[in-house]
């Protein structure tokens, strides 16, 4: 097992009080595996990330609870030096905004040669060889040249390529992408995705792919992990949850992505808003906008129930759910 988050807990202190991100997330990646972890903006899944990556926000973040085992060694219990060197070298994160991931000052050429230098001990001529190298392996036309520019003089898609090559430099064992074509036009959405996939299989990297976007991840996830309120409601190999979903949440959110089969009639949406993180619903926090729901719902927290080998879902009536019936 290459990653594995055991039930981890991460509050935020706010003004108005503490705002439970992240309520018992457990999720797993293993070598070669995409693992998509979907959910709307304030379910959880960026704010897991950093506290697996290590940058989170501290504080007013805190992580109260948890493990985040990365070949089987706890993060959490490092030393902050010792992370920092798993965090540089093993683990490698992209974000949504290269812009302002990337330095401004420095030509990408120096940024990814910097990678080596600093890692790998190479010369400054040699380090800047592999950039160029690494530029073309993300498909930069012209990377010799290129390799001189900084960050502004590129297109959001060619930014993200080089936010790619930053992550793939030392070949890590896991990236972890967070909305990584969300600011992108949707035809370059779909290059830089392919990219991507195309990259973590030819280096057998664990991938965990953060998104608000069912769309995107269909063709390039294994499995997908559903967040809603700081909770994982459902997990399940990809296809399977396209074609049963086992969570009302995950059914709206399917309901909710536009299909050519389906043009001219009204696009659905999931109802309501997603809950006040400081005010979290009892009970299944997903109620007050659940088609399903019931009595229970409003009191009971719903387990992660079985519903087969390789599938859970937290909700009462999932089995209704997966028939279809709701
Ligand atoms: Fe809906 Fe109840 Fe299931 Fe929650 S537990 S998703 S409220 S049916
Ligand atoms: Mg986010």
């Amino acid at each position: 097992m290459l990653l594995e988050v055991r039930d981890l807990h991460v509050e935020f202190r706010t003004r108005d009080g503490i705002a439970r991100a992240v309520n018992g997330v457990s999720y797993r990646v293993d070598a070669g595996e995409t693992l998509a972890v979907l959910g709307e903006s304030g379910s959880g899944k960026s704010v897991t990330a950093q506290a697996v990556m290590g940058i989170l926000d501290v504080p007013p973040g805190r992580i109260t609870g948890g493990q985040v085992l990365f070949r089987g060694q706890d993060l959490l219990t490092l030393k902050e030096e010792e992370r920092r060197r798993i965090r540089g070298a093993a683990m490698a994160m992209i974000f949504q905004d290269a812009l302002s991931a990337l330095n401004p000052v420095l030509t990408v050429g120096d940024q990814l040669g910097e990678m080596f230098v600093v890692h790998r001990g190479m010369s400054r001529r040699d380090a800047r060889a592999r950039a160029v190298e690494l530029m073309e392996r993300v498909r930069i036309p012209a990377a010799a040249q290129r390799v001189r520019d900084y960050p502004h003089q590129f297109s959001g898609g060619m930014r993200q390529r080089i936010m790619i090559a930053m992550a793939l430099a030392l070949e890590p064992a896991l990236i972890i992408a967070d909305e990584p074509t969300t600011a992108l036009d949707v035809t370059v959405q779909a290059q830089v995705m392919d990219l991507l996939a195309e990259l973590q299989r030819e280096y057998r990297m664990g991938l965990v792919l953060i998104t608000h976007d069912l769309g995107v991840v269909a063709d390039v996830a294994d499995r997908i992990a559903v967040m809603y309120a700081g909770r994982i409601v459902e997990t399940a190999p990809v296809h399977d949850l396209y074609k049963a979903p086992a969570h009302p949440y995950t059914r709206g959110l399917i309901d909710s992505i536009p299909r050519l089969d389906r043009k001219g009639r009204e696009l659905y949406a999931i109802k309501g808003l997603p809950p006040n993180l400081m005010d979290i619903p009892p009970g299944c926090a997903f109620h007050p906008r659940c088609p399903l729901a019931r009595d229970v719902c409003l009191t009971d927290v719903p387990p992660l129930h079985e519903v087969s080998a390789d599938r859970r879902s937290a909700c009462h009536f999932w089995r209704e759910c997966l028939d279809g019936r709701s």
